[in-house]
């Protein structure tokens, strides 16, 4: 891979259908082996945009992008093996059992018998679920539906794993679960992109960001060096305000 460059993307552009403004404008950026990327900004900033063309889930209108050397659109069935995502809104079966999704989900990748049912049960353990594996999701909290999402994303060990906005609305608790395991997962080798419009959160997981508003990015780099490039800069929510004189709100 030229540079490491996981993910390279090149003047990315999304115009939904009817609207005349790009969600997406001209977007060019590149994700390297290893990071945790995050895409950083207010609601409507086009995060889910952006991370839902990366995993195939929507088509550009314009521009390029290649995951570990693949081309999207043209590799599509062999990126899906690489890539997981967790998506913003649930994807789980309400009425099914936590083990009943799993199995579904794990058979979908081609997973089964021993090699699946010991998948299923070490993330069930790592994310605190192991218990409730014969609750409905329906009877979950909203953490434990997060949490499932995510262990529902991650069950076929992706190379590179795509979540967006994985602890909105969720317990103390459980966003602990779900970032401390989220550096765990990281440090075995899996590249994270993730969006949020959480400031602290990204402050606390991320290695690299890319500050995303109306479609363009208007800043990138390391939130340590972010925050030192200006003496009255505390935190990332400072250098927002002093890029857009917005403030990123919940
Ligand atoms: P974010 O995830 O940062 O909140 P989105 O990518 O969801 O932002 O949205 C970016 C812009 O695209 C917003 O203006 C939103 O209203 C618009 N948008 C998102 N999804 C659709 C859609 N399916 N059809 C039309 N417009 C959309
Ligand atoms: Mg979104």
């Amino acid at each position: 891979m030229n540079d490491q460059n996981i993910i390279t993307i090149s003047c990315l552009t999304k115009f939904y259908k009817g609207s005349d403004k790009p969600a997406v404008d001209d977007i060019s950026f590149n994700i390297k082996q290893g990071e945790v990327f995050g895409l950083l900004g207010p609601n409507g900033a086009g995060k889910s945009t952006i991370i839902n063309i990366l995993c195939g889930l929507l088509t550009p209108t314009n521009g390029q992008v290649t995951i570990h050397n693949l081309i999207l659109g043209k590799n599509n069935y062999k990126i899906k093996e690489l890539i997981g995502v967790v998506p913003q809104d649930i994807a789980l079966y309400p009425s099914l059992t936590a083990m009943e999704n799993l199995i579904i989900l794990g058979k979908i990748y081609g997973l089964k018998g021993k090699d699946l049912s010991n998948r299923i049960y070490e993330l069930l353990t790592m994310f605190g679920l192991e218990k409730s594996k014969d609750r409905r999701i329906s009877y979950f909290s909203g953490g434990m539906k997060r949490r499932m999402n995510l262990i529902a994303g991650i069950i076929h060990n992706p190379k590179i794993l795509f979540l967006d906005e994985p602890t909105v609305g969720i317990d103390v608790q459980s966003k602990k679960v779900i970032l401390d395991n989220l550096r765990e997962i990281n440090k075995l080798g899996t590249t994270i992109i993730y969006t949020s419009h959480l400031m602290e959160e990204v402050q606390k997981i991320c290695t690299r960001i890319a500050f995303i508003d109306e479609g363009k990015i208007i800043a990138e780099g390391i939130p340590s060096e972010l925050i030192k490039s200006d003496p009255a800069f505390f935190n990332l929510e400072d250098v927002y305000l002093k890029l857009t004189g917005k403030k990123l709100r919940d």
